[in-house]
């Protein structure tokens, strides 16, 4: 199947990123968030991250209003009944996601594909909720996505060929490198990352390092671009804790989630997106803020 018209739901840190590289692709997008302030706010960041975009000489200002006049933005579901893909990027709980897939079915085009960006939870289990198993894939693109390469593809147990093909061919479409993980917790690439990110905290937490020697240790001695502090506060940290829970049901205590991290999401640290997290973002260059 061909797609051309896509819709986005959830217009946060990661339904923005869709949306920017599926419209600078040439693909039509409609995005939907249920929250007032969503659509302004994401449609903000689309339009100042290309400007970055055109200054760097990656895109050109004409290519940038063309990417902008592909997009429409709604609070209303009915929006998406002529789309061939919608690919939902709502906050990483199964009551959110599946509340949407009921109201999707209706709505949705009877050859119309689901795909979850879900970092977490089983494609399978998504797919069995959205009533079109067969149609359902798993998408789980990357943070900044219109910079990231890799789109991770997840075939759940019911995903037809046909389904994967069209996913394969829209990883080609939106210029990333598709690898394919099986349905199991994490995927390939967060069951491994998360793992690291929470091992820094708990280090941090026993006092085996400062904030600042644990990201030097891992970006000047494992050669990682980003300390990985620094990374789950990118992630964010509320993010990482669900992630962290989910892993630690399913695949044992070697996943336990920091209690350093429990108190930080408690407390509404969530990292970057809050101003606040292992670093504080009042001041630039961001200071550690323990
Ligand atoms: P986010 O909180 O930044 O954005 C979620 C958006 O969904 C918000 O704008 C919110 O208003 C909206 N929303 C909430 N309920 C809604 C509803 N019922 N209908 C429509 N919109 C609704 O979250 P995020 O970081 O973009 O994560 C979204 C998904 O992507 C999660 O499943 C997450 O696990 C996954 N993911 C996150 C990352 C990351 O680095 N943050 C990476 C890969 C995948």
């Amino acid at each position: 199947m061909s797609i051309s018209k896509i819709g986005v739901i959830g217009a946060g840190l990661m339904g923005n990123g869709i949306a920017h590289a599926a419209i600078t692709s040439g693909f039509d997008v409609i995005l939907i968030d249920t929250f007032p302030d969503a659509l302004p706010k994401a449609l903000a960041t689309m339009t100042k991250n290309m400007d970055r975009q055109v200054a760097k000489g990656s895109l050109t200002a004409e290519a940038k209003d063309a990417a902008l006049a592909r997009l429409t933005t709604s609070q209303d579901y009915h929006a998406l009944a002529p789309v061939d893909l919608v690919i939902e990027a709502v906050p990483e709980q199964l009551s959110i996601k599946d509340a949407i897939y009921k109201e999707l079915g209706p709505v949705l085009g009877r050859d119309a594909i689901i795909a979850s960006n879900t970092s977490s939870i089983s494609i399978t289990k998504l797919a069995a909720l959205s009533g079109r198993a067969d149609k359902f894939v798993g998408l789980h693109f990357f943070n900044p996505v219109p910079m990231m390469k890799l789109l991770e593809i997840t075939r759940g147990l019911a995903t037809s060929e046909p389904t994967y093909q069209t996913a394969l061919e829209l990883a080609g479409k939106l210029n990333k490198t598709a690898i394919t993980a099986n349905d199991a917790p994490g995927f390939i690439v967060n069951r491994i990352l998360c793992m690291l990110l929470n091992e820094a905290i708990v280090a941090l937490h026993e006092g085996v390092g400062t904030v600042k020697s644990i990201d030097t240790g891992m970006k000047l001695g494992a050669n990682h671009p980003m300390g990985p502090l620094e990374l789950a506060d990118f992630v964010g940290l509320e993010t990482l804790l669900s992630i962290m829970h989910v892993f630690h049901a399913e695949l044992g205590d070697k996943y336990r989630p920091s209690p350093l991290l429990v108190k930080y999401v408690d407390a509404g640290w969530y990292g970057r997106k809050t101003g606040r997290g292992f670093y504080d973002y009042s001041t630039t260059p961001p200071k550690p803020a323990v």
